[in-house]
């Protein structure tokens, strides 16, 4: 059997089978509706609300402040356009960074196009903004802050701590897009202070469709869905029950691992880094170092090489990766994320990221620093990029 290394976590992880095992007896053995009242379904209104529990219990929250989503899309739509559309006819100012998911900067722009202001921060050199630059960029106006937790290309954490504490002076609501961060490193929303926070199951080997929107108590924002009485009647739709419980043990299981984990991952991420430092010529990490970084994420650069043709190459020898360049959506156009920590467009085209996870092994890391160099040295063999690239740096 030919070698099969997963490393695209980021993009989404395999549901753990201790989860699959708790939800499955959901889609047929009890598959009633929460909302009914006879017994039979009082098994799912408990199911549901056994998996709230288990949120509020790994985030610090009340379990009042836990509202299930069909994932990070959907939490972030809701987080964004619910503050906004509170705000009425008066708009207002919203305050985020270039680098978000287009989850949020999306809705962003659809805001703007309604009449909002919004301001995107840019961020430094390894992808961060700081509360300063919050601070400066708020006017009177200013109704909400949303800033990642983690970014989902180059893993670089924010100081959102700084950025809440920043917001809950000023009286501006903040929001944290945490659906790579939760399940990898430490999250206390009392303590941090978040007002609203978005996660997604299938991040942390939970199912795919189903997430979460924390509303911290007294947080008041409009719906998006309407319809019945779901979720306090703040979303309307029968809920995803199997997908629920699933989101509730994905939870707990990671959370309980998780100390573990992101220390065992670490080591391992760094490894990767060091081992393909040393063995390709002009390799750059892309993001922050260290305890700034999500323990599960690399992200370098190989200039000379085009990211899609590196990941074809990596298939063939059974590893699963992926890029930043973008033109999988048809764009020409780099990863929004890899311009604006200011890589040329060079770069940013021979960009990989490799995302572990907790079944990768230092086995599947050996191979890759065994692999991965020799396809990027045979690739620049036959690029005129980096003949050219070479020739420049001789003559200088
Ligand atoms: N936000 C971030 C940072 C993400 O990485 C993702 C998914 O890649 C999302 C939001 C969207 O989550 P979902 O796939 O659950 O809609």
């Amino acid at each position: 059997m030919s070698r099969k290394v997963y490393l695209d976590n980021a993009a989404t992880t395999g549901t753990d089978p201790e989860v699959l095992e708790t939800l499955l007896p959901y889609f047929n053995e009890y598959f009633g509706n929460p909302s009914s009242i006879y017994s039979f379904a009082g098994k799912n209104r408990k199911a549901v609300e056994y998996a709230r529990e288990q949120v509020a219990r790994v985030l610090n929250a009340e379990v009042s402040e836990i509202f299930f989503t069909s994932g990070g899309t959907e939490a972030d739509n809701w987080a964004l356009k619910g503050a906004a559309f509170k705000q009425g006819e008066k708009r207002g100012h919203i305050i985020t960074t270039a680098i978000e998911h287009h989850a949020i900067l999306h809705s962003a722009e659809f805001l703007e196009k309604t009449g909002y202001k919004v301001t995107y921060l840019p961020v430094n050199d390894k992808g961060m903004v700081s509360a300063a630059q919050v601070e400066q960029a708020m006017t009177p106006e200013t109704f909400l802050v949303s800033v990642m937790f983690a970014n989902n290309e180059i893993g670089t954490i924010q100081p959102v701590r700084k950025i809440a504490s920043l917001c809950r002076s000023k009286g501006v609501l903040f929001h944290t897009d945490a659906v790579q961060a939760v399940g990898h490193v430490p999250i206390d929303v009392k303590e941090m202070g978040m007002d609203m926070l978005s996660l997604s199951a299938h991040k942390f080997r939970g199912p795919k469709g189903v997430g979460v929107l924390f509303i911290r108590k007294g947080v008041r924002i409009e719906n998006l869905l309407h319809g019945g009485a779901q979720e306090k009647g703040r979303r309307a739709t029968t809920e995803n029950v199997p997908g629920i419980v699933g989101l509730g043990k994905a939870i707990e299981l990671a959370s309980q691992k998780m100390e573990k984990e992101s220390a065992r991952q670490s080591e391992l991420r760094d490894m990767l880094i060091k081992g393909l430092g040393e063995k390709i010529p002009e390799a750059v990490l892309n993001g922050a170092e260290g305890t700034q970084r999500l323990p599960n994420n690399v992200n370098m650069s190989f200039i000379g090489v085009e990211g899609e043709t590196l990941l074809l190459d990596l298939d063939a020898a059974g590893i699963s990766a992926s890029t930043g360049s973008a033109c999988s959506s048809g764009s020409l156009d780099p990863s929004h994320v890899l311009m604006a920590i200011g890589l040329d467009h060079e770069h940013a085209h021979g960009s990989l990221r490799m995302t572990l996870g907790d079944t990768t092994t230092r086995d599947d890391i050996d191979y890759v620093i065994e692999t991965l160099p020799g396809i990027i040295s045979r690739r620049r063999q036959m690029s005129p990029l980096w003949e050219k690239h070479i020739s420049g740096t001789k003559e200088v």
